[in-house]
């Protein structure tokens, strides 16, 4: 029986000479395609040997496997997913969609040449990081900025430019860890910065600083604690006090701000905003491009030009460079924030972040409908009230009252209705809670509602 199935095999020869065979020598050499099918062809004979019932020989079944292993068949490993999570600056998923202009900039800059270190007026080389460099310091008062890779390459920057074999005093109390590896005390040893650590994890007074400071001192670093908060016994010096000190000390003063809110807005009270720690004097100030700012993945240091100057000359700069997809994002991004009062509307993250419940409510009523719709007996759904979260280590402690869709699965439980969610096309990733899916319409982009339901309409319930 085995022998007269391994009979049925057809030859390397004979299958060379199907239509869709021959299509593959436009694009492939002879001595490809010929390896892709004997590599299929082994695979078929070892099915065959093996006992096993079903094994497909057909020319057209076999010209697939072939076009697979030729990498014809490929799909993008990286694909557009539905965030119903509800937290808006999601590191897993790519954090800050951009707005309509950072889109369209960067499609400018991705499909053709740019001026992208070209000097237009003198026909000379120019600067990559001129393009945004006084978009920067008119949108927060900042003499001078630099942007880089991302903002861990901007606080690496700094320090290997300012305190390179020297001490960088800061407090116990912030020495953060961001999650994915990025640790200050490990980013200092990797700048060759010493890291002078003072005062107790919870406290730390102003003279802890002045009893630090000695001839080895370089700089004050202030990290803000932007993915926690420490409540109860706790004392960390405000950052005038220590402006004010390094004045005195004849040092400067920097601040790694995190997310960075390059808005004029007080809603979120304990977030200090880029402009207001620029106008209180502090030397260098760094912050994501992809956080609150809503742009692309970047690192921007604003600060005083004596010490970007000397970060621009640093060899180190050229590793951390922002590429011209990023620039160009980050430009069309800092270009929205001229129109303040048109932000809520062009820049996602802040639309998402400025929906009330008004809004949200019935978003929600309209997809727990659809859902209801498709999943009839297999689950029941319900709008129910909840909080969103800004992520990303952003705003920690401020809460987004939103409305949820709560869907309980009656046949199958909801971890198995997340993993198939999960590993639909697009995949759909949202939170669970005792027993319930939880979607929040606050992430939402356009179109993900009809994606939804149709995601769901494929659930089987077993
Ligand atoms: C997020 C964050 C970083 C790292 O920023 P990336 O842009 O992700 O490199 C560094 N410091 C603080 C305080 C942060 O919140």
């Amino acid at each position: 029986m085995k022998r007269v199935r391994l009979k049925q095999i057809p030859s390397v020869s004979s299958l060379l000479t199907e239509p869709g065979f021959k299509a593959l020598n436009e694009l492939y050499s002879q001595e490809r395609v010929v390896a892709a099918i004997r590599q299929v062809l082994a695979k078929k004979r070892e099915q065959l040997l093996s006992g096993r019932e079903n094994v497909v020989l057909t020319a057209d079944a076999l010209l697939q496997e072939v076009k697979a292993i030729l990498g014809l068949a490929e799909q993008p490993n990286l694909k557009k997913v539905i965030n119903a999570t509800g937290i808006v600056l999601h590191t897993n998923l790519g954090r800050a969609p951009l707005s309509q202009r950072a889109i369209e900039e960067v499609t400018m800059a991705a499909g053709g040449y740019c001026n992208l270190e070209m000097n237009l007026a003198s026909g000379k080389r120019g600067s990559r990081y001129e393009h945004v460099k006084s978009l920067l310091c008119r949108l927060t008062g900042a003499e001078s900025a630099l942007v880089v890779n991302n903002n861990a390459a901007a606080v690496m920057l700094c320090l290997s430019t300012l305190a390179k074999g020297r001490e960088v005093v800061i407090s116990r109390g912030e020495l953060v860890e961001i999650g994915g590896s990025f640790r200050i005390p490990e980013v200092m040893e990797q700048s060759g910065a010493c890291l002078k650590e003072v005062g107790a994890t919870n406290k730390t007074h102003l003279k802890d600083y002045v009893k630090a400071i000695g001839e080895a001192t370089a700089l004050i670093l202030k990290v803000h604690t932007s993915n926690y908060r420490m409540q109860g016994f706790t004392k960390s010096v405000e950052i005038k006090e220590l402006v004010q000190l390094a004045a005195e000390q004849g040092l400067p003063v920097m601040e790694d701000l995190g997310s960075g809110i390059l808005l004029d807005c007080t809603a979120f009270k304990d977030e200090p905003t880029v402009r207001s720690r620029v106008a209180e004097g502090v030397d260098i100030l760094t912050f994501s491009g992809d956080k609150l700012l809503g742009g692309p993945q970047a690192g921007i240091i604003l600060g005083k030009e004596k010490y970007l100057k000397r970060m621009q000359e640093n060899p180190l700069l050229r590793a951390l460079r922002i590429d011209k997809l990023s620039l160009a994002a980050l430009e069309g991004t800092l270009l929205d924030y001229l129109n303040e009062r048109l932000l809520a509307e062009k820049i996602p993250v802040w639309r998402m972040l400025q929906k009330g419940e008004s809004e949200l409510l019935p978003e929600a009523e309209l997809l727990a409908g659809d859902l209801r719709e498709v999943l009839q007996d297999k689950a029941e759904v319900e709008v129910v009230s909840g909080f969103s979260e800004a992520g990303g280590g952003s705003l920690p402690t401020v809460e987004f009252p939103t409305c949820l869709v709560k869907v309980k699965p009656l046949k199958g439980n909801e971890e198995g209705w997340a993993n198939r969610l999960r590993q639909n096309a697009p995949p759909v990733l949202l939170r669970r809670q005792s027993g319930c899916l939880l979607l929040d319409p606050r992430t939402l982009l356009e179109g993900d509602r009809a994606l939804l339901k149709a995601a769901f309409a494929g659930i089987e319930g077993e």
